[in-house]
């Protein structure tokens, strides 16, 4: 294996460059070196180079939801060998702290994360051809699921556990999604497959609705065009069951609220930004308001969503709108920048 390998490192916001760096070596036990076959690009990364969220140190190497083939193990490491294809769950846990006993890996005390953001400790990310994690990370990559697909494990684990084991959805619920970029339609469509009744995406961009419709929404709002919650309400005159809200911005968080009847279940599932809404706590109390809230990713979501994926109940392939070589990077960063895109692959 050669000792250089090719990275997009991010050495300052603004500053992404293709370099040659060393190539990382699973050398303490427990370590895996992946070669990486395919990453997704996620709103996260794209927030890190271009200096939206400045929790960074550098030199960074981006990229946090990757699938490959096991190149190297290092010591102790028996359940997975060189050439093995896998997926990568981006958040590396202790297994042992009173939070990951309890299966609460996310907020594990000694919590890692390979290119992505939360922990303090950030290792290097999958924008790279090679890629160390620790085994606890691995996940073997079903034979039927494509490296391009099994990408996309991580947002999509992400919405099973914000719809599903949250929010608790259940067959035949009227579910309203609030913003269908990529994780709002994978929030979407494990909707659709938990049999969801009436799914309706709202979204500020019409090619979003379009995705929103060919991947099994019943209904589409825009709410640039149209009052969204009369048009909630004509649709299902009862009431959503479930909100989640997938868009980001504080507006679509108050939406959410503001779409609530008696007992409705919301979660905040986009915003990452520190904006405040309010509510009202005697009529939230009269309502019943169920309020969740979902990030990041554990083991039981990784294992749940790859069976959504293998067992052909969710095709994570529909979403993928581009791909990029690694070397075109910057190609890549500029339709994230773009509206008319859904998720971007880049296959390093
Ligand atoms: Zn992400
Ligand atoms: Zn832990």
């Amino acid at each position: 294996m050669a000792e250089k390998m090719l990275a997009a490192v991010l050495y300052d916001f603004n500053r992404l460059e293709l370099a040659e760096v060393a190539r990382p070596r699973a050398e303490q036990v427990g370590e895996v070196v992946v070669r990486i076959k395919a990453c997704g690009f996620c709103a996260t990364d794209y927030k890190a180079i271009a200096g939206i969220r400045r929790n960074v140190s550098f030199p960074f190497i981006p990229g946090h939801e990757p699938s490959g083939i096991v190149a190297e193990v290092g010591p102790g490491v028996t359940a997975f060998k060189a050439g093995d294809a896998v997926i990568v769950q981006p958040s590396g846990f202790c297994g042992f702290c009173p939070a990951c006993r309890v299966g609460n890996t996310h907020y594990c005390e000694h919590a890692f994360t390979t290119g992505g953001d939360g922990p303090t400790d950030v290792w290097p990310g999958a924008f790279a051809e090679y890629m160390r994690t620790r085994t606890s990370c691995l996940f073997h990559k079903p034979k039927g699921i494509s490296f391009d697909a099994a990408a996309i494990t991580e947002p999509l684990s992400g919405a099973w556990k914000g719809v599903i084991q949250y929010s608790q959805m259940q067959v035949a619920d009227d579910v309203v999604v609030i913003g269908v970029g990529s994780i709002g339609l994978l929030c979407m469509m494990v909707a659709k497959a938990a049999g969801a009744g009436r799914l309706i995406a709202i979204d500020v961009s019409d090619y979003a609705l379009r995705n929103a419709l060919d991947l099994g929404a019943t209904h589409v709002i825009n709410p640039a065009k149209e009052d969204a919650k009369q048009r909630v309400y004509q649709i299902m005159p009862n009431g959503p069951d479930l909100v989640v809200e997938a868009a980001g911005p504080i507006a679509a968080v108050k939406l959410m609220v503001d779409l609530r009847r008696r007992g409705t279940r919301w979660n905040v599932f986009g915003i990452t930004t520190h904006e405040t809404f309010e509510i009202d706590g005697g009529l939230t109390h009269f309502l019943e308001g169920r309020m969740d809230a979902s990030f990041g990713t554990t083991p039981l979501a990784m294992s749940m969503a790859i069976r959504l994926m293998e067992r052909g109940l969710v095709d994570t392939e529909t979403i993928i709108s581009h791909r990029f070589p690694l070397a075109r990077i910057h190609e890549a960063m500029a339709v994230i920048a773009s509206p008319d895109r859904n998720k971007v692959i880049v296959q390093p």
